[in-house]
């Protein structure tokens, strides 16, 4: 029984994450998976995205060490993009010349399995011209 319900779990957390494109945390799956599964606690979400990421299924994401980790499906490589007023993050593709480079002609690179981007600043709903009637 204990294992049907961990595979009911994940799969709902799973769900929620190829649903949204929001990068949400910890807190807001867990608040969202508590519609279907009304007795689930934050600690088996935050258990659950270890064991996906793990997986390889969900992604972790971090800009810095004060932002707070932030969830997606595994998806293709794809730079993110971070508001620092309002903490939206969003997926932006990333630059073929990223791909190109040629990383491994680096003395420190033996091999590139993956690439991450982070860019920082305002989004387009915080800048000072969207706001302006
Ligand atoms: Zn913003
Ligand atoms: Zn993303």
């Amino acid at each position: 029984m204990k294992k049907s319900r961990n595979t009911r779990q994940r799969t709902v957390i799973l769900d929620i994450l190829r649903q949204t494109r929001s990068h949400p945390s910890a807190e807001t799956i867990y608040q969202e998976a508590r519609k279907s599964l009304p007795s689930i606690s934050l600690g088996t979400v935050y258990r659950n995205l270890g064991f996906l990421r793990e997986q390889k299924m969900v992604k972790e994401i971090r800009a810095n060490e004060e932002a707070g980790s932030r969830f997606e499906a595994a998806l293709p490589p794809h730079a993110h993009f971070h508001c620092g007023l309002c903490s939206a993050i969003h997926d932006i593709p990333l630059p073929d010349a990223l791909y190109d480079f040629g990383w491994e002609r680096s003395e420190f690179v033996s091999s590139v399995t993956d690439l991450e981007l982070h860019v920082i600043g305002a989004c387009a709903d915080c800048s000072p011209s969207s706001t302006q009637n």
